[in-house]
């Protein structure tokens, strides 16, 4: 189970607002205590990708998140070598509900074989998803209607994903 303090939910949900109508993303670590989370907000290149190679990057950044894979490299390091681990990553989905889309799960297989059986690259990590919705489904002036109606996170659980709680700390 995830542990995250209100505070930081709320700057995530913040940042869903923001970068809507994008997908936002970022990185949780935890400590050498396994304790309450820490959120590391990253930008979203998806929008910058799918420009340069459309070909090899066929959705933008309103159906799809990528974590700069250097920032990614960056803070896993850090919390690495501070006794601590990556414990899971969030992004929102835009003008649609929290739910472990099809994609948001084959990408936790980039390098084990799903075919062969074998479980995804990191089962211990947790996916937090929030759903925003903006004026882009409301009509609304732009930045006035920004909503985050919720999140759900997902874990896996030895044979599938399925929801796990999340912990507001204070
Ligand atoms: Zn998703």
């Amino acid at each position: 189970m995830l542990r995250i303090a209100r505070n930081d939910l709320d700057r995530i949900y913040a940042q869903a607002r923001a970068e809507y109508p994008a997908e936002c993303c970022g990185i949780l670590t935890q400590g050498k205590d396994r304790g309450v989370c820490a959120v590391h907000s990253c930008e979203n290149i998806q929008e910058q990708k799918h420009r340069d190679d459309p070909e090899r990057y066929p959705r933008d950044a309103r159906t799809a998140y990528l974590i700069d894979p250097e920032e990614m490299m960056r803070i896993t390091a850090a919390t690495e070598a501070a006794g601590g681990r990556v414990a899971g990553f969030y992004h929102s989905h835009i003008d649609c509900p929290a739910y472990f889309s099809e994609e948001d799960e084959r990408r936790t297989w980039i390098f084990n074989d799903r075919e062969a059986g074998e479980g995804p690259d990191d089962p211990d990590a947790a996916y937090l998803v929030l759903s925003v919705y903006g004026e882009d489904a409301t009509g609304a002036a732009a930045g006035s209607g920004r909503e985050v109606k919720g999140y759900k996170c997902f874990g896996w659980d030895g044979s599938a994903y399925i929801e796990m709680p999340v912990e507001p700390a204070d």
